[in-house]
């Protein structure tokens, strides 16, 4: 595939494992904030619940309906009070928490790091990100993603997020990069495969779960390590 110069990542469960940082974040907290005795019993009911509204959550983010602030407290403000502890201060004490500890935490996906220094060799890699601005450059550090990539676009620098084609008409600029000699590889069927389609971008669709739906990629494969057949 000679055409490609140009790869645009996603970071956010397609490289760094969210989930699993996620949860090692929040149990961190959980011991720390003593919320066992502060009404909340379960530690993984506690996460289970957390993700529940944060997903509601990031949705409505997402389709621009609430703000970043509001997202940061109100996650860990509703979770809270599921369990009866309406705590406000609490709840913003573990957002704050939540955004310095998780970028903290390291784990990857399998051969994150050895598909990396494979395609280091052959393009110019380049990360485009929805996530916040103050977490994904200390994730980058943390786990040693960092040198891997020349440009990283977040959503929040442009002001527009992926699945709209203007993130990615910035990031070609920034990177110095024509539509077609790019491509971008990302866990998510809507932000970026359906947002690389219309901006005109080839995709890799990194499918770990198999997910069935209606997109139609220019490839598809179902771990980093596929990669390596195609680019
Ligand atoms: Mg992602």
């Amino acid at each position: 595939m000679g055409k490609y110069k140009h790869i645009f990542f996603d970071l956010d469960r397609t490289l760094w494992d969210f989930e699993q940082n996620a949860t090692d974040a929040l149990i961190e907290m959980y011991v720390e904030e003593k919320l066992k005795s502060a009404g909340i019993p379960d530690q993984d009911k506690f996460i289970r619940i957390y993700r529940l509204f944060n997903r509601e959550l990031w949705q409505q983010f997402k389709e621009n309906e609430i703000t970043k602030d509001y997202l940061k407290t109100e996650r860990f403000y509703r979770t809270l009070k599921h369990f009866g502890v309406e705590d406000y201060e609490l709840a913003g004490r573990l957002g704050r928490q939540y955004l310095t500890i998780s970028p903290t935490k390291k784990k990857l996906f399998p051969y994150s790091i050895e598909i990396l220094e494979y395609l280091r060799k052959k393009y110019q890699l380049h990360i485009i990100t929805n996530g916040f601005k103050e977490v994904q450059f200390v994730k980058l550090e943390h786990s040693g993603l960092s040198p891997f990539f020349n440009e990283v676009i977040t959503s929040e620098a442009v002001g527009y997020k992926k699945p709209d084609s203007r993130i990615f008409d910035f990031a070609l600029e920034k990177a110095n990069a024509s539509k077609n000699e790019s491509i971008m590889i990302g866990d998510d069927a809507e932000a970026d495969i359906k947002g690389a389609q219309n901006a005109g971008i080839d995709q890799v669709y990194v499918n770990f779960h198999h997910s069935v739906n209606g997109v139609k990629p220019t490839f598809e494969v179902n771990s980093l390590e596929e990669i390596e057949k195609i680019l």
